[in-house]
């Protein structure tokens, strides 16, 4: 298969080179030139002629200007897989712009991060139509290790931020009980070993403990050093709350967590620290 890939930056980089050992892989980023993948002149010239193009940028905006140059340049009948994390109104923007040049478009955005994108162990949540899934499913195999069907266009980011959501309020959850549980005597590993094996169990404590030497190893044990970093947490949490806007739906825990989060990044020293980062935080305050 001819593929396209623009946007090479710490996902893209990784997910292009997996993907360039079995297929043809044409990329292009308007910063980095990443060693072992063919670099076009512009993101068109790297979209021309491929069957699919995808894409790893940043926010909504940049994905709706990207696909307004490479749409006019892609074959008749290709694919546009947008892997991004962005607005649920941008992917489904970018899906009727692509039906609009006969072409067709998944939206599928990732977990698993930096670590998942090297070792081709993401997951995937797509949006789009059933032809289009079944014809990306063999690069979702090579970059991933699951890829979920979640419905129409869009529906790739609405899992994305749904999940994400999950996870912000329950990695606050598990750090605030870490912290009263710190002030209450118990000792903390008593405490994932109760918490653990209990109905307070999460992801977040039992895969990625944000106490230091607790559990199995996660960035807490690396300085908070990031596997997922505070600022895309941040990032989720934001078009989490900007879809609930939209869509009237009641979401306070997402909203307390956006704000907590934004203060983190924002107005202390969250920026560039993993998410987990909210244990020492929340270890320096007090109620007031
Ligand atoms: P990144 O900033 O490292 O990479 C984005 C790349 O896009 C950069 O190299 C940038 O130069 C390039 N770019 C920007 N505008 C461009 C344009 N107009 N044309 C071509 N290239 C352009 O970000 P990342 O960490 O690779 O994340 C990419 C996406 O994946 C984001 O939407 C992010 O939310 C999502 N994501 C990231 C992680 C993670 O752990 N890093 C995990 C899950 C999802």
């Amino acid at each position: 298969m001819k593929i396209g890939f623009v946007g090479l930056g710490n996902m893209g980089a990784p997910m292009a080179a997996n993907l360039a050992k079995e297929h043809e892989v044409v990329g292009f980023d308007t910063v980095v030139r990443p060693d072992g993948i063919v670099i076009a002149a512009n993101a068109a010239e790297a979209a021309a002629g491929a069957d699919i193009v995808i894409t790893m940028l940043p926010n909504g905006d940049i994905l709706r200007a990207v696909a307004a140059d490479i749409h006019p340049a892609m074959a008749k009948g290709a694919i546009h897989l947008d892997c991004s994390t962005v607005d649920v109104e941008s992917a489904r923007a970018v899906a009727a712009q692509a039906e609009a040049h006969n072409l067709m478009a998944i939206d599928a955005p990732v977990s698993g991060g930096i670590g998942g994108a090297q070792a081709g162990t993401l997951t995937f949540m797509a949006g789009g139509a059933d032809e289009a899934f079944a014809r990306v499913k063999p690069l979702f195999d090579i970059m991933g290790q699951k890829a979920v069907h979640c419905g129409p266009a869009g529906n790739g980011q609405a899992a994305k931020i749904c999940n994400n959501m999950i996870l912000g309020v329950t990695m606050i959850a598990t750090c605030e009980a870490f912290v009263l549980a710190d002030k209450l005597g118990l000792d903390r590993q008593a405490m994932f070993d109760v918490v653990s094996t209990s109905s307070g169990y999460s992801w977040t404590m039992n895969a990625y403990c944000p106490a230091p030497g607790i559990g199995p190893q996660s960035p807490a044990d690396n300085d908070y050093q990031p596997g997922f970093a505070a600022d895309l947490m941040l990032k989720d949490l934001n078009l989490s709350q900007m879809a609930a806007q939209a869509a009237d739906a009641d979401t306070p825990m997402g909203q307390a967590a956006r704000d907590l989060y934004a203060e983190f990044v924002e107005r202390e020293d969250g920026t560039g620290r993993d998410f987990s980062a909210m244990l020492p935080r929340f270890e320096k305050r007090g109620r007031s």
